[in-house]
Formats: C-alpha cells, sequence, structure tokens
C-alpha cells in the first residue's frame, strides 16, 4: 500500500453557527450527490433555466442578467466590481467593517479611483453619510454592504439607493449574508448590481456566487473603452452562456449548481415572508437569552441582523477557549471576531437551515455552562428561560 495514502475521509458532524459557512440542508446535500452530466447537457440547460427564473424571486427582480457565478462570494463581489468599473472610474465605497474593507481594495485593484467613507464598525450609513461624497467626487459607482458579517450591522438600502441615483451614480450591494435572511429587494430599491454567496442564510456549500445586474449595469458592461479586465468574470461571455445562445465559456460546476437549486427551492417553497420572520424570531430568541446573560450586541440599536449576531466577549472570559470547548465538547462552531473585533467578540449565527429554535437553545445552554466554567456570575439558566420566554409570545 502506498505510505502516502491518507486516511478516509470522516468530517465531524458540526452545528455550524458561524459566520458561514452555515448548516447544510439534507435535501441539499443529497443534491449535490446525483448524476453529473455534461455543462451543455439539454438537462442541465433545463436546470440553468429554471435556477434563473429561482434567483430572480429569490432577489426579487426581473433583470434578465441574473444568475450564479462559478466562485465564492468575494468571486460575487469581483464580478460586479470588475464588469462596472473601468480605469480611472470613480467609485465609492462605504467602510464599516471588513467585507466593505475588501470591496474598497477590489474597486482599487480594478484600477478605479476609490473615495472610502467609514463609519464607526457596528454603526451603519445615512444618507446624510453620502451627500457631500456624492457632490464631491460625482462617481460612476457607490459600493455599500447590506449585512456587514463582521460587525452584525443591519445597513438600509432604499434611502441610500436614491441618493445614489439622484447623483448619477450606480448601486453595488454586497447581499452575501443578506440573501435568504432579510428582505432584498433589487428592483424596489432599484439597485444596479448586487452578489450573495452559496453558504450563507442559502445554506448551500460554498461556491456559487448569485448575481443580478439592472439593465442598466448590463449597457455600462457591454459598452465600456476597455475590455473587462477578467476573462473569467466577463459578463459579455457568460451571458452567452447563460442566454440562449449557450456557448461554451467555462464548465460549470455542475453538482454545486444541483445544491443551489435544491437550497434555493427550499426557500421558496418555504416563502420568502416565511423565511425571514423564522430568522427574525430565532434572532430575537438569542438576543434575549444572551441578555439575560448580561452580553450585548456590537451593532447599534435598530440595526441588528437577523441571521449573524456580533456579541462582545464578557470581561474576564478567554474568547478562544470558549470557542474550542464549544467545538471539542458540544459541536458548535461559532466564529471569533475579525480585525478590531479580534479577540473581543463572538460571532453567532443563525443562518438558512440553522436558524432553528433547537440551535438557539442548545448554544444557550452550552454557553451558560462554559461561562460558569470561567467564573462568570449570572443566574443559572437564565438565557434559556429568557429564550424560551421569547418562543412562548410568539
Ligand atoms: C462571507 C462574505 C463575503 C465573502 O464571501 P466568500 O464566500 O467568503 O468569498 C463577502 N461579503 C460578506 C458580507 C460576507 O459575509
Amino acid at each position: 500500500m502506498n505510505a502516502n495514502l491518507a486516511a478516509a475521509l470522516n468530517p465531524p458532524v458540526r452545528i455550524l453557527m458561524g459566520p458561514g459557512p452555515s448548516d447544510i440542508h439534507p435535501r441539499v446535500l443529497e443534491a449535490i450527490s446525483k448524476p453529473t452530466v455534461g455543462h451543455l447537457d439539454p438537462y442541465y440547460l433545463q436546470t440553468m433555466d429554471a435556477m434563473q427564473v429561482m434567483l430572480r424571486d429569490l432577489f426579487r427582480t426581473q433583470n434578465e442578467m441574473t444568475f450564479a457565478i462559478s466562485a465564492t462570494g468575494s468571486g460575487g463581489m469581483e464580478a460586479t466590481v470588475v464588469n462596472l468599473v473601468e480605469p480611472g472610474d470613480r467609485v465609492v465605497v462605504c467602510v464599516n467593517g471588513v467585507f466593505g474593507m475588501r470591496m474598497a481594495d477590489v474597486a482599487q485593484r480594478a484600477g478605479a479611483e476609490v473615495t472610502t467613507i467609514e463609519r464607526p464598525w457596528g454603526e451603519v450609513f445615512t444618507v446624510d453619510d453620502l451627500k457631500e461624497v456624492l457632490v464631491k467626487t460625482q462617481p460612476k459607482l457607490v459600493g455599500i454592504v447590506m449585512a456587514e458579517t463582521s460587525t452584525g450591522a443591519a445597513q438600509p438600502v432604499a434611502e441610500i439607493s436614491e441618493v445614489v441615483h439622484e447623483a448619477g451614480a450606480m448601486l453595488l450591494v454586497d447581499a452575501v449574508t443578506a440573501l435568504g435572511g432579510m428582505p432584498v429587494e433589487v428592483d424596489r430599491w432599484n439597485i444596479d448590481a448586487i452578489y450573495s454567496g452559496s453558504q450563507k442564510c442559502l445554506s448551500c456549500p460554498p461556491g456559487l456566487a448569485p448575481v443580478s445586474f439592472s439593465q442598466r449595469a448590463v449597457e455600462v458592461a457591454l459598452n465600456r473603452q476597455t475590455k473587462i479586465q477578467s476573462w473569467y468574470l466577463d459578463i459579455s461571455m457568460l451571458a452567452n452562456y447563460w442566454g440562449s445562445d449557450r456557448a461554451y465559456h467555462h464548465t460549470a460546476p455542475i453538482n454545486m449548481s444541483y445544491a443551489l437549486y435544491e437550497a434555493v427551492r427550499i426557500i421558496l417553497e418555504e416563502g420568502l415572508e416565511n423565511c425571514f420572520e423564522r430568522h427574525l424570531d430565532n434572532h430575537l430568541a438569542l438576543k434575549a437569552g444572551l441578555a439575560a446573560l448580561g452580553i450585548d450586541y456590537t451593532a447599534q440599536t435598530g440595526h441588528q441582523l437577523p441571521m449573524l449576531n456580533a456579541v462582545r466577549v464578557p470581561e474576564g472570559v478567554d474568547d478562544a477557549s470558549v470557542r474550542r470547548d464549544l467545538l471539542n465538547r458540544f459541536g458548535i462552531e461559532i466564529g471569533g471576531g475579525l480585525g478590531a473585533f479580534k479577540g473581543k467578540v463572538w460571532r453567532i449565527g443563525l443562518m438558512g437551515y440553522a436558524s432553528r429554535q433547537a440551535n438557539v437553545l442548545l448554544l444557550l445552554s452550552a454557553l451558560e455552562q462554559l461561562l460558569a466554567e470561567q467564573g462568570l456570575q449570572f443566574e443559572r439558566g437564565a438565557g434559556i428561560a429568557a429564550a424560551n420566554q421569547h418562543y412562548l409570545q410568539g
């Protein structure tokens, strides 16, 4: 036998309550194991068509150019930026966390002249924050993150979109964590380009990035002075593959498409409104439970995400050992803080299939035990009782 032969795969079963990937629905795991067909097989083409129709429902848009990029969420970010931005274009990026910073970096690399505006981590942008920079820089594009997964802040988009369009700019929205967990209204909010990822509230493995481009954005991408710098992400070529031509571009990840297809089907079957309500309900239960343990949220009141609970690690508690024990003793994964929040913040995801009453109560119960072991003073059982009280009241 080959001495280099690695052990057979035997991944542990985890409860994924971090910032993503989230727990995968069993139906999605089943879908991914169905027979692979060719990427130009009539069955696959028909599947792509049906997926596009479902993705439009999910994004609440009529945009023709709605499909999935073969990449993770960051690839969706890259795809929207490189198609819309030419070297020298002025772009404004709103930065109040890690993913706004990433978007600014991506735009810079695409040759844009980037101006960032900032809010403290955990806060969101208002229309007033944008007015001055819009007048001063006259940007082609404004980028903003709807659900900032590093801080747990929920950014309202509708009013921002109005001022952005009044200034003649296009609006680019990061909905990686938002999509499937809270309302995302591409047409009503007049969003020009938007991207998401498969592994957050869609509860699908990572690897696909649903995107949507408005008619205006498509025209901008097709009427550029310069060639789109990325061959792989060029929507004029991707459009020929996803459109009626079905021209070979790259080999689509067939089985991942099955997974996303089933994941979106599950959400539409539940109903978008019911799905959002479930996310909110479990978030409020967890929040009540954490509050009873004296744990606060990092995001400003009124703008806390339902699917990502970013909370302060209590004084005197060791961040890493709690997360390690949650994983090793309870099989629960939660996330640590990123950037400025490293070591200070826990990020508890209640995304997609993981947003369930059982998970909320299990996490609170495990957390109470670990915090008590670390000597934190609180009324034992108070967290679970408060969460249950929320569920009782409905
Ligand atoms: C996760 C995430 C991304 C990046 O997605 P990947 O799939 O990790 O590439 C971008 N933006 C936000 C808001 C995210 O939460």
